[in-house]
């Protein structure tokens, strides 16, 4: 019977894998905790609540509630700020606390990558580089979108697992509804059905979404790449792994 009690950050291919590893060993009570972005979130194991704490007091408040022992972060590399107020709360209760953290990708033989901060830094650079007319497939979440509009002379192609609010748009912007993974060939009848002349994304790391960077190798376009936001500091009783194998063996370990 599962006694202890773990909260998993979830929102992540490496968060459900988890929550599946320990349903079938049974020896955590686990909760996934979703921020809600996607309305049908695939099934998981265990416990799920969806929607966010209230900052890093609410987490604490609901960490102390719930008697949770530990906590893994397993958010996307992109959600600095959910990650923070994990570090934040879990070291005021002394909580102990792993971070997943998905190596980034890096450039390969034949990339041109434009290394970016943020979505406005690359529609600035599309903006100075591309001739009007140019197709640009942007694959980003639907909160990132609203940079584009000071785009209007390119075409936009958005690749994102929820829409965006129409407002957000760029004037001449095509929305496909997808969720990876991702095939090379896949990628390449994209880029070619639409004449792609430059991939925007976010250093996410990983498999499921990397083919489209062979695809941009081989097409020789641009990728403009934006890049990761800073890790949350850690304190002692933080940690950090690459893998859920090193989860698993965190969670093995006597606190
Ligand atoms: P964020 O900026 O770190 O989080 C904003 C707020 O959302 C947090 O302060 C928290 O609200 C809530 N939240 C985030 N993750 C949560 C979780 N697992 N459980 C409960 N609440 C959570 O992250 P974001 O706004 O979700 O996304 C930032 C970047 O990450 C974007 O680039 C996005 O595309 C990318 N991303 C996120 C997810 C995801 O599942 N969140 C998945 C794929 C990509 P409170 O302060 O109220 O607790």
């Amino acid at each position: 019977m599962a006694g202890r009690r773990l909260l998993i950050l979830g929102g992540t291919g490496e968060a459900s894998a988890l929550a599946r590893a320990l349903a079938e060993a049974g020896d955590w009570a686990v909760t996934t905790s979703l921020a809600g972005r996607t309305r049908t979130p695939a099934a998981l194991p265990g416990a799920v609540r969806i929607g966010g704490f209230g900052g890093a007091d609410g987490l604490a408040a609901y960490l102390r509630a719930e008697r949770i022992d530990r906590v893994i972060d397993a958010t996307h590399p992109f959600a600095a700020t959910m990650s923070a107020n994990a570090a934040a709360a879990c070291a005021r209760l002394g909580l102990p606390l792993l971070r997943i953290e998905r190596p980034a990708w890096s450039p390969a033989p034949g990339d041109r990558w434009i290394d970016v901060a943020d979505a406005g830094a690359a529609a600035d650079w599309l903006v100075a580089a591309l001739p009007a007319g140019s197709a640009v497939l942007l694959t980003l979440g639907r909160q990132e979108v609203a940079p584009f509009q000071r785009c209007p002379d390119l075409r936009f192609v958005l690749r994102s697992i929820e829409a965006p609010a129409a407002q957000d748009l760029p004037p001449d912007c095509l929305l496909l509804s997808e969720r990876g993974p991702f095939t090379l060939h896949g990628e390449r009848a994209l880029i070619d059905r639409h004449g792609i002349r430059a991939i925007v994304a976010k250093n996410a790391g990983g498999d499921a979404t990397a083919a489209k960077l062979a695809g941009a190798r081989e097409a020789a376009i641009p990728v403009l790449m934006i890049r990761r936001p800073a890790p949350p500091a850690m304190s002692d009783a933080t940690g950090a792994v690459a893998d859920i194998a090193g989860a698993l063996d965190w969670l093995s370990r006597p606190r």
